[in-house]
């Protein structure tokens, strides 16, 4: 170090550094691995291989290094830790926020270094997810520095050419378009996924009010509608129950990947495993699995039937059979086993060739486990198994396995019905506008609804996305969206549980939350206004969630210390008591024979449903059974 004789200070963190400067300033201009330079560009690399993976990987690190910039810019944020106001270099800071990649909304702590997120792990103070996410989860980072995202305003997609334009400009036409249809009572569509945030709820019905020929429609394309409206007629509301999985010595599960991609399978892995630890159980359950394809539940099972997904309604009502006429089970009240009638576990055995010992095995462990077992049906089973199941664990008294002061909450999703009408009433003009609010039904929903053709019909189509997508290459106007980690939310999937989600650091690029996006098209001047939706939430919140939970905090700490754990719980909220209708075993349908090769679509572990195949670290992961990469 040299401070002497007037000359600058010359500070040097290694003798490497001291002695031999060439090769370490070109270490510094490389931060993140040899070989990225600064003039990387994608469509010099040939054809998608493994190769191009990799660039994609070390150009979303370079992005990172060169994109970020002052995460405080986006309003009030809580650090989980108590760290130093100012970021302090080298010392890293936790976000507790919301994982928004599917609809169980797990609880995460992003990490941040001088800004910048680097990595994701489960929030341990989330009562659901506890700690634990997917590999999705760990893996959605590299979605915030993709290079394919999109990072202006674009228009005229629909006549194959795009160009960028402003979003000044973009907000004007839009609103011009929004008031034309409010004046000529033209429909205007938004189609959405099914909303989970309690503000977000607020803003479309403030929305809806704006512009009262909003109508909105919402779908998810592995859903549990079935299973729901089974509920539903099974026990008069769609709140689907919370199952303590730890505490079921037997579990039955029917074309179900509760221990993979299906329903709440976070937190039904977290307890179902409970049941498997000798440190915490005393005895371990057992797993029972029918189901067509191997599954990772499948491949975790202690017993497991090969049974095509059609003949499950005839399995169903075969045990039902074993169980309530052949071994006497009480059955719930006021309920005739009639409809059981002609049903045998031993026809359907030599039918399907099914082990009879093991199906003798079942309904003794069964019996013998009443009360402390559960039998649960897949998602893409129709809504008679559903019924069927329902039945079935009143019969054996499961229901004590249902969590008494938690539900989950449904969310309304729009019926295939609904979007047929919605595609007729574009085709025949009664649609002014179509939002498309991050979803991609051209790709999603089945082609013969002509949803893609219809869209050329409606005189203004619009999509909010991060990436370009089937839909938005159809739309006139495609708006660029924030990260989830540039973004405010608030999340509900439990009667009890609210999360909250906060932004780690500034749009990259020129991007807006959603949320804002609907914000500035309310206004009454149409200028967007940053971190408008922060002020929306937080308001929704003073004046609506806080004094619901009846905290004795005022508002300011409840707000920092909510955003401070990432969750809010309620304990006064309470689950109605939950009676069986047997009236809903009457519409059941009867089981229809399958024929041929039957095809059971299903989520892929890492892809979802497609949402992740640009996601690098994920297309590396092998499949958990067939260990394919
Ligand atoms: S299951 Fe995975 S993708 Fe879904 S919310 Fe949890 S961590 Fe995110």
């Amino acid at each position: 170090m040299d401070s002497m004789n007037g000359k600058e200070p010359n500070y040097w963190r290694s003798l490497r550094e001291l002695h031999d400067t060439n090769s370490v300033s070109e270490m510094k201009a490389h931060e993140f691995m040899a070989g990225v330079t600064d003039d990387f560009n994608m469509d010099n690399l040939s054809g998608m291989s493994r190769k191009q993976f990799l660039a994609l990987l070390t150009a979303s690190a370079a992005f990172a290094a060169t994109g970020c910039s002052n995460y405080r810019d986006k309003g009030e944020i809580v650090p989980y830790t108590k760290k130093p106001e100012e970021i302090v270099p080298g010392v890293a800071n936790y976000y507790a926020s919301t994982c928004t990649g599917c609809s169980q909304s797990c609880g995460i702590l992003i990490k941040t270094r001088e800004g910048r997120p680097i990595k994701i792990d489960g929030n341990p103070d989330h009562p659901v997810n506890q700690g634990k996410i997917c590999a999705k989860g760990q893996a959605s980072i590299l979605n915030l520095y993709d290079p394919y995202r999109l990072r202006r305003p674009t228009s005229g997609s629909l006549s194959g050419k795009m160009s960028d334009l402003s979003w000044k400009r973009a907000d004007a036409e839009i609103r011009k378009q929004l008031e034309a249809c409010t004046n000529s009572s033209k429909q205007i569509a938004i189609v959405t996924n099914p909303i989970l945030s309690p503000s977000a709820k607020k803003l479309f019905a403030e929305f809806a009010a704006k512009y009262p020929t909003t109508k909105q429609y919402s779908y998810d394309f592995f859903n549990d509608e079935n299973r729901r409206r089974a509920w539903q007629s099974c026990y008069g509301d769609a709140k689907l129950p919370v199952i303590a999985w730890e505490r079921a010595n037997v579990v039955l599960a029917l074309e179900s990947d509760f221990l993979g991609a299906e329903g709440d399978s976070i937190e039904a892995i977290r307890r179902f495993t409970d049941g498997r630890d000798v440190m915490k159980s005393t005895q371990f359950n057992r797993l029972y699995c029918v189901e067509g394809a191997m599954s990772l539940t499948g491949a975790n099972a202690d017993y497991r039937l090969r049974l095509r997904p059609e003949a499950q309604l005839e399995f169903v009502l075969a045990l039902a059979h074993a169980l309530v006429v052949e071994k006497n089970v009480s059955p719930a009240d006021k309920v005739a086993p009639q409809f059981l009638n002609g049903y045998s576990l031993k026809n359907l055995s030599e039918k399907y060739g099914l082990s009879a010992e093991t199906l003798t095995h079942l309904v003794d462990d069964l019996i013998e486990n009443r009360g402390k077992s559960i039998i649960y049906a897949g998602d893409g089973l129709n809504l008679s198994v559903h019924v069927v199941v329902n039945y079935l664990n009143e019969v054996l008294g499961n229901t004590n396995l249902y969590e008494q002061n938690q539900a989950q909450l449904a969310s309304a999703t729009t019926t295939p019905d609904e979007f047929l009408s919605l595609v007729t009433a574009m085709k025949g003009g009664q649609v002014g506008m179509v939002i498309h609010w991050g979803t991609n039904p051209v790709y999603h929903l089945p082609r013969l609804l002509g949803y893609a053709d219809a869209l050329k019909s409606v005189p203004m189509n619009v999509s909010l996305s991060e990436t370009e997508d089937e839909t938005g290459a159809l739309c006139a106007y495609v708006l660029p969206t924030n990260h989830a980690f540039e973004s405010w939310g608030d999340y509900q999937t439990r009667t009890d549980v609210i999360s909250l989600q906060q932004p780690v650091i500034a749009p990259l690029y020129e991007t807006r939350q959603k949320e804002d996006i609907l914000l500035t098209w309310m206004s009454a001047d149409g200028i967007h206004k940053d971190a408008a939706y922060h002020d929306f939430m937080m308001s929704h919140w003073q004046n609506e969630i806080h004094p619901s939970l009846a905290k004795k905090v005022d508002f300011k700490s409840f707000w920092f210390a909510a955003l401070h754990d990432g969750v809010v719980r309620d304990s006064r909220a309470k689950v109605q008591e939950r009676r069986f209708l047997s009236a809903a075993l009457e519409s059941m349908g009867t089981p229809q024979p399958g024929k041929g090769i039957s095809v059971a679509l299903r989520p892929s572990y890492y892809m979802d449903d497609g949402r992740y195949a640009n996601n690098g670290w994920l297309q590396e992961l092998p499949h958990p059974v067939s260990k394919v990469v």
